[in-house]
This record gives structure tokens, C-alpha cells and sequence, in this order.
């Protein structure tokens, strides 16, 4: 989810450097405020924010509520989470090494599945430097911490992640958004920003969260070069779903040597957790030893290492899995656009869809659990243009039969709440 719960809104600038952090009483009250909107909007029906997969079934089935129901919310892309491929490499490191690595990569907890996956993420990508990180979250806050700082300037597509933004309102970088997939507005932030444009980071993603779209790469990290900037793309969720190398929107669009580094994480398609951080600039490869989200946590347990390494080997080799993911997509979304749902985007394995308001989107949500049908629902703060979205997404382990059943159960609940 887009993480500007307790953030700016979605296209505004993070406030700007030297504006006085919020009190502590003031984050309290915050915390508070919005404790309370949650709790009042989800009333006495299932709470979207807390619901518990009580069993899991298989890759896109569990036990959800005391019922059998299918996994349309989540990220495992590709299924590769209960792959036996994968989890048997996850068991004989678990075997081998135990359940955590209990240190830091420099500090002792840096295994030869650590080093091994750094070396073959790198391959993988076909770049000199690759670098792992716990999650996803932290390869963007130590990247983006390592390659600005105060006298900088990083400029943002406005539908970023979360942690992107804290990563460039931590930096002591001058922060700025531009609109989402806008080249002409990222144009205008360069003629108007008083920082070099040598001394600035354009971070953009290949495939956005919120509404699925892919990222409008070609002009974007044209103008950013063109310009002398340094170019970095998100591709949280493009690894393994664009590119016949499954290498993501980067690869698809032919943008290779428009990108100075590539970060992603391993907690979607990969089907475990981890992040990452790819290069061929050597000027780059002490990005680890500055970052703290890098240096002052332990490292991921060796046993997700090994699946993660089992799992960029698959993904590189089976392209299969690209394909039934997108035609299972393709087929998704025609269906629901047939039945009159409004797709925020174009077809892609995940997609928002827009509900009138609050209450709306509850029921609907509500009603596709009811009918074993598991989403996502998304409110403002949390969504562009302050919309209510229920957000789905589509698995290549989906089998014609869950897809079915998913189609009829929107088709009902759209009946219902029209
Ligand atoms: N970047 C993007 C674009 C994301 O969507 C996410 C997760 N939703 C992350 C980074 C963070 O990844 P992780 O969950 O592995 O920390």
C-alpha cells in the first residue's frame, strides 16, 4: 500500500527543507485521529485492515474467516512462495544455518546465501554491482540515504511508495514531486529548482502499487539524463512480471541505459522478503557501507536467501509463468470491465478499481469476502486524488475455476452496491 498515511498528500511537495517536524503531542494526536476514522468507517462488518488468514490452502487459497476462500489481494504474483522448488531450497538452508542469521551483513550475520544471491541478482539483471537489503523497504531507504543528502535534490513521481518519500525526506535533500508519469512537469521541476541538475536523483517506478500502471520510463529518465541527473527505478512490482528476462518494466520499455540503479524487493513475485539494489556504475558499489538501513540491521534469515536464489532462477527460465500470468490478466480484466467496473488502468496483474465513497467500497469488499473472495481496500490518505479503491490482484497459479468464481462474485456485489 502507498504509504502517505501520516504523510503529505498524494502530488503535493514533502514539506520543504527546514519546516519544523510535528510535535510529539501533535503525532499522538494523529495517530490517535486516524485510529479512530478507521475503526468508525469499518463499523461492525470485517475490518479490511485486520482480517486474518487463518490456514493457508495453497498459493492463492486459505482458510479466511472460518472459510475457504481465494487470494485475490495479495503480491504472489507468480506463486512462487509455496513453489516446492523453492521451499525445499528455504528448508536444507534452514537445516544448515537455523532460523536467523542474528547479525548484520558486516557484522557477522553476512552467509555465503547472502553473498551467492548478491552475486546472482546482479548477473541476473546483467549489472556489475547487486546489493541486498531485509526488505524492499529499507534497499530504498539505504539507496536513496547513500546517494543524497542536504545541498541535493530528489524529484519524485507523486504515486511513489512510501518508502521512497521517507527515504527522501530523511535524506536532508531538497524534495519535490512531480505529477504522476508527467515528463512535462518533471521538466519544470529541473527549470525551477536551484540545485544542479548534476546533483539530482529522479526515482520513478516501473509498475505503480495503487493503481497497477506502468511507469512512462522513455521520457521520464530521457529528460532526467539528458539533463545530467542520476536515474533510479522502483521495480518493486515489475520484477518478474515485464521483459521476456522477467526483468521488469526497465528491460520491457529498453530503458537499460537510461537507468543508473534498479531497486526492488523480494516480497512479491520472489514469494519471500528482501531487497535489493542493482548497478553498473561503480561509483555506486559502497552504497551498503552508507547506508544504515544496510549497516544497523540483521540480515534476512539464510533460509529466505536460498528460496529467493531458487526463485530469480525460475523466474529467468520460465517464461511460462509471464505468460499464464498476463493471459489470466487479460481475461480478468476484460471480465470486470465487461461486467461495467471502472479499472483505474490498463490491463496489469494488479488493478484498482474506483468506489463511490467509504461505505460503498466496505460492502463491496464485505461482499466479495462473503462470497471467499479475499481484496483489498484502499482509503484516503492512503490513495491519489483522496478516491476509495478496492484493489485486486491476479496470480499466474490462478486456475480458470478461482477466476471464475472471483468474476461471478464481482459481478454480484457490483449488483448489490450500485
Ligand atoms: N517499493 C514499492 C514500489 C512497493 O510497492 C513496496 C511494497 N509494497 C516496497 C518498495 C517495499 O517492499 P517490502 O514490502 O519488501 O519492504
Amino acid at each position: 500500500m502507498h504509504g502517505k498515511v501520516g504523510g503529505p498528500a498524494y502530488g503535493e511537495d514533502t514539506p520543504e527543507e527546514g519546516s519544523p517536524p510535528p510535535s510529539q503531542p501533535e503525532l499522538i494526536q494523529r495517530a490517535e485521529t486516524l485510529a479512530s476514522i478507521i475503526d468508525s468507517r469499518i463499523g461492525h462488518e470485517l475490518n479490511p485492515f485486520t482480517v486474518v488468514v487463518e490456514r493457508p490452502l495453497g498459493p492463492v487459497e486459505a482458510v479466511v474467516n472460518g472459510r475457504r476462500t481465494l487470494m485475490f489481494g495479495t503480491n504472489n504474483y507468480l506463486g512462487l512462495n509455496q513453489d516446492r522448488r523453492c521451499v525445499e531450497a528455504a528448508k536444507q538452508a534452514l537445516a544448515a544455518y537455523g532460523t536467523g542469521a542474528t547479525a548484520s551483513r558486516v557484522a557477522g550475520g553476512n552467509t555465503d546465501e547472502h553473498r551467492q544471491l548478491e552475486r546472482e541478482i546482479a548477473a541476473f539483471y546483467g549489472l556489475k554491482h547487486g546489493f541486498i537489503f531485509t526488505t524492499g523497504f529499507q534497499a530504498n531507504l539505504g539507496t536513496i540515504g547513500a546517494l543524497v543528502r542536504h545541498g541535493d535534490a530528489i524529484f519524485l513521481d507523486a504515486h511513489c511508495h512510501a518508502s521512497i518519500i521517507d527515504a527522501a525526506m530523511l535524506s536532508g535533500a531538497r524534495v519535490r514531486n512531480f505529477r504522476h508519469n508527467d515528463p512535462s512537469h518533471l521538466e519544470r521541476l529541473f527549470e525551477t529548482t536551484d540545485v544542479a541538475a548534476s546533483r539530482t536523483l529522479v526515482v520513478v517506478e516501473g509498475a505503480y502499487s495503487v493503481w497497477g500502471d506502468v511507469g512512462n520510463l522513455t521520457p521520464l529518465l530521457s529528460m532526467a539524463k539528458a539533463r545530467g541527473a542520476t536515474t533510479m527505478v522502483d521495480e518493486a512490482h515489475g520484477l518478474g512480471l515485464f521483459g521476456s528476462g522477467g526483468r521488469g518494466a526497465v528491460e520491457e520499455q529498453g530503458v537499460e541505459d537510461l537507468t543508473d540503479i534498479i531497486t526492488g524487493t523480494m516480497s512479491k513475485s520472489v514469494g519471500v522478503i528482501g531487497g535489493f539494489c542493482v548497478t553498473n556504475n561503480s561509483a555506486f558499489r559502497a552504497i551498503p557501507l552508507m547506508a544504515r538501513a544496510y549497516l544497523f540491521t540483521a540480515s534476512m534469515p539464510p533460509a529466505i536467501a536460498a528460496s529467493a536464489r531458487e526463485a530469480l532462477r525460475i523466474i529467468a527460465a520460465e517464461q511460462h509463468l509471464r505468460e499464464r500470468l498476463w493471459s489470466n490478466t487479460h481475461k480478468f480484466h476484460r471480465a470486470l470491465s465487461d461486467i461495467g467496473l471502472k479499472i483505474c488502468a490498463s490491463p496489469a496483474p494488479i488493478g484498482s478499481i474506483r468506489m463511490q465513497d467509504i461505505p460503498v467500497g466496505r460492502a463491496f469488499w464485505n461482499g466479495l469476502l462473503a462470497r471467499g473472495v479475499l481484496t483489498n481496500i484502499m482509503i484516503p490518505p492512503a490513495t491519489p486524488n483522496a478516491e476509495v479503491l478496492l484493489r485486486f490482484s491476479v496470480s499466474a497459479v490462478h486456475e480458470g475455476r478461482h477466476l471464475d468464481q472471483a468474476i461471478t462474485a464481482f459481478a454480484e456485489c457490483y449488483r448489490e452496491t450500485k
